[in-house]
């Protein structure tokens, strides 16, 4: 990766020169943004505080074992085909995905075990082998989800909510569809037994969002994963990250690593660039943050007085949960392990209120236990298996100190799946690393280690949610998950395909401002 260049002046082009853009971030949202911008003919460099791009979908290596940092789980392959295409290119020619099956398995407190795939009849038998009399209601839920992806997916997930008549124009569908219902009160509607309850319900955890309190329009991710199937990408998620900066490179973008932004330079409520910590200013027509924007709007307008996101407002934004991840290699292989497990806890309603609500860290805890090293052995020393376990947790708005907190709930969650699905995991760790919400918060910039941006509550969707053009500056414009559509891969990505609709191609962009 490039790690310096000359920046052509803001408004002076000469022959066979382009509008700068200046990208800020370089997770999935601004990757994204970046290949946008350079499909319209904008010269590109973003900048990322980070050592390395991918922010969420980072790469920790250690002891010869690559530990995907994030997200595990690529769910809509066409959202990075579209990229490609942008450039003329196939995602195929750079990055193998590969479709797991089962998508994972569901392991109850008490042992038994839902085997979830994208088999309809294999689900439907295994539906009916916890719940005969719920096998109907499977089939009604899957075609509600259906209309619920074709609505709130293919047709508001990539178009701008900045103008509030654009969330009015929802409100009849959003009726239509009783948005105004909780994931959980929608599955339960159908589905009557409550392990199938939760089996069907935890998605919104995916991006954020209490299965009790986030607007059901989010079991569209029910349907988005049976249809479009769970992939794995060859290599971790960092082939998948190192191919798209590959693809901005191709387009002759830049990325600058270590590029922390201090602030942005703004001229008559326009920006015109960034400043870096250090000093280094980097001008451009216009600026797309893929930092949470919360935190941009907090801190990279200082001595401006804020339009809409004041401080009075900023405070009450309810922030999505944090996580506890613990990343561990074994020198063994456990081979009765899925690449995908989640372990539930005793409870489910008051574990989450635990976290949401009352932000206490519980004695029990549900788990997500990631085996890449089940379909990819690569990620480890030959023999030896790689894994991460993610455990919810509240965010930093609670008193949990997690200086002295982490070191035993890490023993805790160990136990756990030592008693469960790791025999004698103590004895065969031989090395891990682990991430709390503090470090959400210090290495990502996330207000209060959330791991996933507002929770994606109805009134903190869309035109509720920080809008991708930004009211508060001219050419100053917002991806990621803190923005319209929200968290999860398929949404930052799309998040990045809403800037077409507000900025304009390169060419128009400089025959309007000359
Ligand atoms: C543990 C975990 C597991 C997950 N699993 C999945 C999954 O399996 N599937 C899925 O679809 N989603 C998953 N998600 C959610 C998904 O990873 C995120 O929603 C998504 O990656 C967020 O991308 P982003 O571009 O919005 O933000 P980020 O990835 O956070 O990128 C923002 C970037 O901006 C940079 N930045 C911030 N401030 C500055 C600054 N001042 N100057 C320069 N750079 C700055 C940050 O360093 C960061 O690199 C998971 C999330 C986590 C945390």
């Amino acid at each position: 990766m490039t790690t310096h260049m000359r920046f052509p002046p803001v408004t002076e082009y000469g022959p066979g020169e382009r509008p700068h853009a200046v990208v800020i971030g370089a997770g999935f949202g601004g990757l994204a943004a970046a290949i946008r911008l350079g499909a319209k003919g904008y010269q590109v460099t973003v900048v990322e505080r980070l050592e390395q791009a991918g922010g969420r979908g980072s790469v920790f290596r250690q002891d010869g074992f690559a530990f995907d940092a994030g997200p595990t789980i690529i769910t809509a392959p066409f959202c990075f085909e579209e990229l490609w295409s942008l450039c003329g290119r196939s995602l195929a020619d750079d990055v193998k995905l590969i479709p797991m099956e089962p998508f994972y398995r569901i392991r109850f407190d008490n042992g038994d075990v839902f085997s979830c795939s994208s088999d309809h009849d294999a689900m439907k038998a295994e539906i009916g082998r916890f719940s005969p009399s719920d096998v109907k209601g499977y089939d009604a839920l899957l075609e509600d989800c259906k209309k619920l992806y074709e609505y709130g997916f293919c047709e508001l997930a990539d178009i701008p909510f900045h103008n509030l008549f654009t969330m009015l124009r929802t409100l009849p569908k959003m009726a239509l569809y009783r948005a105004d219902r909780s994931v959980y009160s929608h599955v339960a509607r159908h589905i009557k037994d409550e392990r199938l309850r939760m089996a069907l319900s935890f998605y919104s955890l995916f991006i954020g969002g209490n299965p009790f309190s986030v607007t059901c329009m989010y079991n569209l991710i029910l349907h988005l994963e049976r249809t479009f199937g769970v992939h794995y990408v060859k290599g971790g998620i960092g082939a998948l990250v190192q191919a798209m900066v590959n693809l901005i490179e191709s387009q002759g973008g830049m990325i600058r690593l270590n590029a922390d932004v201090e602030q942005l330079l703004v001229e008559d409520d326009k920006a015109v660039g960034v400043q870096l910590a250090g000093g280094e200013e980097i001008r451009s027509n216009i600026v797309v943050s893929n930092a949470d924007a919360l935190w941009a709007y907090d801190t990279l307008l200082p001595g401006r007085k804020p339009r809409r996101w004041t401080k009075r407002k900023l405070s009450n934004v309810m922030h999505s949960m944090s996580l506890v991840v613990l990343y561990f290699g074994t020198n063994k292989r456990y081979e009765d392990v899925d690449h995908h497990s989640i372990l539930f806890g005793p409870r489910y309603k008051t574990h989450l209120e635990d976290i949401f609500k009352h932000k206490r860290l519980a004695d029990d805890m549900s788990l997500y236990l990631h085996r890449p090293t089940a379909t990819d052995p690569s990620l480890a020393p030959d023999g030896c298996d790689a894994f991460y376990v993610l455990s919810p947790v509240p965010q930093l708005t609670g008193d949990i100190d997690w200086e002295t907190e982490a070191d035993p709930y890490r023993q805790k969650i160990q136990q756990r799946l030592e008693d469960t699905v790791l025999p004698g995991l103590s004895e065969s760790i031989v090395t891990s690393k682990i991430m709390t919400p503090l470090d959400f918060k210090s290495r990502l910039n996330a207000p209060f280690g959330a791991a996933f941006g507002p929770e994606p509550r109805m009134l903190q969707s869309a035109w509720f949610r920080p809008h991708n053009l930004s009211e508060e500056l001219e050419n100053f414009y917002l991806v990621g998950a803190s923005t319209h559509p929200g968290a999860g891969v398929p949404s930052v990505v799309t998040s990045a395909k809403v800037l077409d609709h507000v900025i304009p191609h390169a060419d128009s962009w400089a025959a309007q401002n000359v």
